[in-house]
């Protein structure tokens, strides 16, 4: 294949041995949708589909050695981080960035489990505030991650401007955990109407599809297109990857990321070739 036609994305993210959610999940959706991609793991967790036993932080200069010998050495298209673990690791991600202002970045502020237990220490919430969503070309929070990255606003919407007014250039709010009977998620950006994306709600419990979505968010972006159709593509290709996911644990299902591989006639796309 020609590697000019594979774009690199780097994914920041933890480790999560289930392989349901964080790098692995990132791995094989930047696989799936045609692009390379670059793991820099910043956080082990010891975890099955049910609940988060313990995790630990990778020593923070190993993880600026990961990325900036990648980053040195390959010409990088996108970048998404995930599971970042404490203010320290969120300060020294947003110090390589500063090194590469052209390079769209994805964020998914990953704070808690799927099963509520955390993923970090409470104070990552100011620093990803303050030190990475202003340089975020897309931040892809739930309703529960944005109203701890702006406790001071009233509603959602609200929320969605405070982190707008950071410079953040995109948020994509998931409405996964809202009651409506179809999921709503909305597109936000500044001095525009928000879009609104729909889509069924599905009645499962899936570990891993916020990684899935914003990692697919990274790789379209990565291919080159706009916020609103990596947006939208990402959003079809998660809810195809959770119809089709599997039972291999107790708990939560797993996303089947690279579906169509079974299906030498289909692409991840969904369009026969
Ligand atoms: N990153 C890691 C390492 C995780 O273990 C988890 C959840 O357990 C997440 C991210 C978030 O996963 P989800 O996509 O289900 O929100």
């Amino acid at each position: 294949m020609n590697t000019s036609s594979l774009p690199i994305v780097m994914a920041i993210a933890g480790h999560d041995p289930t392989g349901g959610a964080g790098i692995v999940a990132d791995v094989q959706t930047l696989t799936a949708l045609g692009c390379h991609p670059t793991p820099v793991v910043t956080a082990v967790t010891a975890q099955d589909t049910r609940s988060v036993k313990q995790f630990t932080v990778v020593e923070v200069e190993l993880v600026i050695a990961q990325a900036r010998a990648v980053l040195e050495d390959m010409p990088v298209a996108a970048i998404k981080t995930g599971m970042l673990g404490n203010p320290e690791m969120v300060s020294a991600i947003a110090g390589i960035l500063k090194d590469y202002p052209h390079i769209p970045l994805v964020v998914d502020p990953v704070m808690v489990s799927g099963s509520g237990q955390p993923l970090s220490e409470a104070a990552i919430d100011e620093a990803l505030r303050v030190l990475l969503l202003p340089r975020a070309t897309v931040a892809c929070p739930n309703l529960g991650e944005i109203q701890r990255l702006a406790p001071e606003a009233d509603s959602p919407s609200a929320c969605a401007h405070a982190l707008l007014s950071t410079g953040c250039q995109h948020v994509y709010l998931t409405g996964t955990h809202a009651q409506t009977p179809r999921v709503i998620n909305r597109l936000f950006t500044e001095a525009q109407q928000p879009r609104t994306f729909e889509c069924e709600r599905l009645s499962g419990n899936y570990h891993g599809s916020g990684c899935t979505l914003a990692a697919a968010v990274a790789a379209h972006l990565a291919h080159g297109l706009d916020a609103v159709t990596a947006v939208q593509r990402a959003q079809d290709y998660t809810l195809r990857c959770l119809k089709q996911a599997i039972h291999p644990g107790q708990g939560q299902a797993i996303p089947d990321r690279l579906f169509w591989s079974r299906d030498p006639e289909s692409g991840p796309s969904g369009r026969r070739h």
